[in-house]
């Protein structure tokens, strides 16, 4: 069949590259995925560049599928009307049809100095920013994440983890979008850590100086390098064009959210997968933690058959009674996995329209010392 519809993709992100390969995939399709960088971005990664646990990039060649046509520039503006997208670079795209994902960064705070003297682990380049001037500075130096959301944490962990000497601001209550058992885990976890947590009232950032930053309660605190992570930016580029770029959301029912946990634990633990091909989105991408010590997939697989293949294999070298035990992992629902009764991993799926169309899997042993301590509490 010959193609007849064009789609241009703007951001080669994690929605951008799925609904590039998933479009592609029909006759008659044309599919062109612009992204200024040439190459595929693992943001959930980026405070681990900061470390240099993970460089957070891949190939599009390893995540594109051989009919999406990569073009690696940025769009400057979307013409609605003329269906036509002009990029940085001076090229015209035309097209039928064109997907927004252009994602998100980092916000530039209105704190006085922050944008001069704190770094951000929103971006790729900020995240290799932070790693260069962390080389730079002495491992004993005192440092501080302000922020205490999710990369908030995550970031702070990670330093300490590496040895360094960190202070998390929170500027209210730390992990505000956990549960209240969570956050008290969390705070454990970070104490156990050697993170210094100051949340509640008087903990705002008011001025961030080279030396550290200054709360609204009055009191300095020192760090030789601030990292913040208190909020993200949208991309102008849809208000620059012109268009509402609001977007709907869909509900999910309890029931939904509850049926494909219950759904791979049951095959998980008779070992009969081919139930799952009711639960599962034709375009799953499964997604593992590649860093850990253990054997883990180390890129993203894409598509039903093959998850269930990779699932399949990995049940085979198993070799070992395998359990499953609901749990919640950031509002998504999941399943911890025991082999032989100790924790082999957690799987989180995000369940769209009644189907899973992502898989996280964390493997990591280091980070599943965490999960250990943090599960009763979080399982429900
Ligand atoms: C440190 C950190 C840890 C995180 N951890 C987790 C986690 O554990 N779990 C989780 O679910 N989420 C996590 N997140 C959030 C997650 O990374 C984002 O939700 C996700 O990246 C959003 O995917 P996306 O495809 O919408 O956008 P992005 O991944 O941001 O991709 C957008 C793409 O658009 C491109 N782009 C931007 N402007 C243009 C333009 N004008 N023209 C063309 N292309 C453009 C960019 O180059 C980029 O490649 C984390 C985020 C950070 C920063």
């Amino acid at each position: 069949m010959s193609t007849n519809i064009e789609v241009v993709v703007l951001g080669g992100g994690y929605d951008g590259v799925k609904a590039a390969n998933r479009l592609a995939r029909q006759a008659g399709v044309s599919v062109t995925l612009v992204d200024p960088r040439p190459h595929f971005v693992e943001r959930i990664r980026l405070h681990q560049v900061v470390t240099g646990s993970d460089d957070a990039v891949e190939s599009f060649g390893e995540v594109l599928g051989g009919d999406v046509r990569p073009v690696v520039d940025a769009a400057n503006r979307i013409a609605a009307e003329e269906r036509r997208v002009s990029l940085a670079g001076g090229d015209t795209l035309s097209y039928d049809y064109l997907v927004h994902a252009v994602g998100s960064g980092a916000s530039v705070p209105g704190v006085p100095g922050a944008a001069e003297f704190a770094h951000a682990v929103a971006d790729l380049d900020g995240a290799r920013r932070l790693r260069s001037t962390l080389a730079e500075v002495p491992a004993t130096a005192p440092m501080t994440v302000v922020g205490a959301g999710l990369t908030g944490v995550e970031t702070a962990a990670e330093l300490a983890e590496a040895g360094r000497f960190v202070t998390l601001v929170c500027g209210g209550v730390l992990g505000p979008s956990l549960h209240a058992r969570s956050r008290r885990r969390v705070a454990r976890r970070l104490a156990a850590l050697g993170v210094t947590v100051l949340e509640g009232a008087g903990t705002r950032v008011t001025e961030v100086t080279r030396d550290g930053v200054r709360l609204d309660d009055g009191r300095d605190v020192p760090g030789a390098v601030t990292v913040w992570t208190a909020g993200f930016r949208v991309p102008d580029l849809a208000a620059r064009s012109g268009l509402n770029a609001r977007r709907p959301r869909t509900t999910v029912s309890a029931e939904e959210t509850r049926a494909a946990p219950a759904s791979f634990r049951s095959a998980l633990e008779t070992g009969d997968l081919r139930g799952l091909l009711d639960v599962l989105a034709p375009d799953v991408v499964f997604v593992s933690d590649g860093g850990g010590l253990r054997l883990a997939a180390l890129r993203p697989v894409v598509g039903a058959g093959k998850v269930l293949r990779c699932m399949a294999g990995s049940l085979g070298k198993a070799g070992g009674v395998l359990t499953g035990e609901a749990t919640t992992v950031n509002g998504n629902p999941g399943l911890v996995l025991r082999l032989d009764g100790g924790i082999d991993g957690v799987l989180t799926a995000r369940v769209e329209d009644g189907r899973v169309t992502r898989l996280y899997y964390v493997r990591n042993p280091e980070k599943l010392t965490r999960v250990e301590s943090e599960t009763s509490l979080a399982s429900r």
